[in-house]
């Protein structure tokens, strides 16, 4: 089965046209987003113009607030302070990764929390690990489970493993399969015979950032698969899986392109709603 990632991004699209028309008949403030991007990064460039069409169609307002690559540390919370403070700015996104003059821990600590829809903040961090619903997670391990759960895959009881330990995605992942009642093993490079352990799990999350890294020998003929890795090969996407070899031969799998990334940059926009909804205390 191929686990497309447009019809779960078609849904959350949904509901959140359906919310911004409640918002707007119930007199609350058109949502807002910030991209706050420094430089001119090609890939950053061409996600915010994916982004701030998407804007447009949902009936969010967008600002892009870009600054030289070379800004100091200063310049750059003074914008970030900007943002904080403006009553309607409801979300901000900043890009990563910052370049090297910006302390990448200072800003986390710097964005608002109730402004931070990527789970940049340690505050939404610290929500997450402690299980409190009332922050915003991180946008690309809510969308594995999303996805996981439009497919209709029961959770709970399931042996998870997921190949990444970062703060972007194995980990929060991981807390977020732990709600769900699953049992969770995480992996990484120092882990000794990887096949094995992915091989035996009823669900493989990977996010290595290797290109068709992983064959046949990871997998099982019951294996469910989210393939979260972006590389780009010879000018083309593709995931870590070395998807024609494995997809005959498991259960199912996502594909890249296509996949989880879809519904990664739906759900920052239902963030910005959920920021929205923070500030102005509304349900
Ligand atoms: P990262 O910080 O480089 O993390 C990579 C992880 O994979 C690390 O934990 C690393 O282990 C592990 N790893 C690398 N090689 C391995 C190997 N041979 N065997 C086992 N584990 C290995 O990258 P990231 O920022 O988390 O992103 C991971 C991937 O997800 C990238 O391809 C990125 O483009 C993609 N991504 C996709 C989305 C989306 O929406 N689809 C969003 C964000 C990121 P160590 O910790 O030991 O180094």
């Amino acid at each position: 089965m191929l686990l497309k990632g447009k019809p779960v991004a078609d849904r959350i699209k949904e509901e959140i046209i359906k919310t911004v028309a409640e918002c707007r008949n119930y007199g609350a403030p058109i949502p807002k987003l910030a991209i706050l991007r420094v430089g001119e990064r090609s890939d950053d460039v061409a996600y915010e113009s994916r982004v701030l069409k998407n804007c447009s169609e949902l009936g969010i307002e967008a600002e892009v607030v870009a600054v030289d690559n070379n800004i100091c540390m200063v310049d750059f919370m003074a914008v970030l302070d900007r943002l904080n403070e403006d009553p309607k700015t409801h979300g901000i996104l900043i890009f990563r990764p910052l370049p090297q003059q910006l302390d990448m821990e200072v800003v986390s600590r710097g964005i608002k929390p109730e402004k931070d829809i990527d789970c940049m903040s340690p505050v939404n961090a610290e929500k997450l690990f402690t299980g409190d619903i009332s922050g915003i997670p991180p946008c690309t391990p809510e969308a594995v489970i999303e996805m996981l759960k439009h497919y209709q895959y029961e959770l709970s009881g399931k042996n998870v493993v997921i190949v990444n330990r970062s703060m972007v995605l194995g980990k929060p992942l991981a807390m977020l399969f732990l709600a769900e009642n699953a049992t969770v093993t995480i992996c990484h490079s120092k882990t000794k015979n990887l096949p094995q352990v992915t091989s035996s799990a009823d669900i493989v999350i990977t996010g290595a950032g290797k290109s068709k890294f992983f064959g046949t020998d990871y997998f099982n003929k019951d294996s469910v698969i989210i393939d979260v890795g972006i590389n780009m090969v010879d000018g083309s996407l593709c995931g870590d899986v070395d998807f024609e070899e494995v997809s005959e031969s498991v259960a199912a799998i996502s594909p890249v392109p296509g996949g989880v990334g879809t519904v990664t940059s739906m759900l920052l926009l239902s963030h910005v709603i959920k920021a929205m909804k923070l500030q102005q205390r509304m349900k």
